[in-house]
């Protein structure tokens, strides 16, 4: 029988450190679990929050309904054709382990996402990338549970309505659907995506010519390790804001300002502008208020120092958009969830 608990803290599930109460609080590991939950929502009247690995979440006030606890695990080999693989998980299994798992069984595709944090489940949530690579580049398919009728649909790649850091479920159902599993479609030969800068570098710098699925884990591994705080020891939920997406007119009218404005190319007349630039442009690089701050190798992270509260990191929060918008007169858009 799933165990319900009133009243709690929620501060430790999340990488951040920082949380407030759920009022009802289970932990599922089984679709009877999930079904149990939805049933006991329903009879008590209260909405289903969904918390996977807390990697994502910055919870700020007390979550009023029941929060799940996602821990619904294990994956497997689906269908394999000549050259290619349907490998699928269940939503709660770890996301490192589920690209270990496909790296380990010579399948091509998700290398570029390893070390991503947080589950399998939050992944579709919004269509996470890292070195030229989104998760819908290899997406298949997904099965979702309907929270109010507990009824199964399975969302194919254009269902998901996937962007930048974004998806359906972010907004037309966000909050309506759990997603159970998740499944991608795999190259047997490598067909490995080497374009992003950091990561040429990295393989260049090790004498790699033509390197195997294997090195380009290793490569991510290295520089992420070497960039990225680590959330065991500095409490942060990776990059806290979104990049801008403008028009080309605007970037070139910011460039004559700010020459060496780095961009990435969009479309013919779209660019992206790194908000990790803007913000230690604006002097944030470093900077400590209080327990809260800015990383100091990489700008777009807040991190939490210790003992930190909700509101000291949305002050920290609103300053540095403040901040970005009067020097820049760009806006940022969070990309973690504020709750
Ligand atoms: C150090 C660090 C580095 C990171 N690097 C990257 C990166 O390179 N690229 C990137 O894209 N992200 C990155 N992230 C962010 C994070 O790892 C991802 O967004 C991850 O997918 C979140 O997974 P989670 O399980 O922790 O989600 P959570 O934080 O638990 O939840 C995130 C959102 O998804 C919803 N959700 C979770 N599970 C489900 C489900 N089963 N069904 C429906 N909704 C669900 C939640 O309700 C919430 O709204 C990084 C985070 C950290 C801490």
């Amino acid at each position: 029988m799933l165990k319900i608990e009133p009243n709690k803290n929620l501060t430790r599930l999340t990488t951040l450190q920082i949380g407030a109460p759920a009022e009802f609080f289970a932990v599922i590991k089984s679709r009877e679990d999930l079904d149990e939950a939805i049933v006991w929502a329903k009879k008590n009247k209260k909405t289903i929050w969904i918390l996977g690995g807390g990697s994502n979440v910055l919870i700020s006030k007390k979550i009023v309904g029941l929060v799940l606890k996602n821990e619904i695990r294990g994956m497997a080999i689906k269908k394999e054709g000549a050259t290619t693989a349907i490998v699928e998980a269940k939503s709660g299994e770890s996301w490192i382990r589920f690209v270990n798992f496909t790296v380990e069984h010579n399948l091509s595709g998700l290398e570029n996402l390893f070390l991503i944090y947080g589950t399998v489940g939050a992944a579709p949530v919004q269509n996470i990338g890292a070195y030229g690579v989104e998760l819908k580049d290899v997406f298949y398919s997904l099965t979702a549970i309907d929270l109010k009728t507990g009824c199964e649909r399975i969302f194919k790649p254009a269902d998901c309505r996937f962007g930048y850091r974004d998806s359906i479920f972010k907004n037309k159902l966000k909050g309506r659907y759990f997603i159970y599993s998740v499944a991608v479609k795999l190259s047997k030969k490598p067909s490995l995506k080497l374009d992003y800068g950091s990561l040429r570098e990295k393989l260049a710098e090790q004498g790699i010519k033509k390197p195997s699925l294997k090195d380009v884990v290793a490569a991510i591994a290295e520089i992420r390790n070497s960039k990225l705080p680590n959330p065991g020891t500095l409490p942060n939920a990776g990059s806290f804001f979104k990049n801008i997406e403008t028009s080309l007119a605007i970037y070139k009218k910011l460039l004559k300002k700010y020459p060496g404005l780095p961009f990435w190319p969009v479309s013919a007349a779209r660019v992206k502008i790194p908000a990790g630039w803007l913000i230690e442009n604006a002097g944030f690089k470093g900077k400590k208020f209080g327990s809260v701050g800015m990383h100091d190798k990489q700008a777009l992270i807040l991190v939490n120092y210790g003992g930190a509260s909700a509101k000291q990191a949305g002050a920290l929060v609103k300053k540095v958009k403040a901040a970005v918008k009067k020097k820049f007169g760009l806006d940022l858009e969070e990309e973690v969830n504020i709750i």
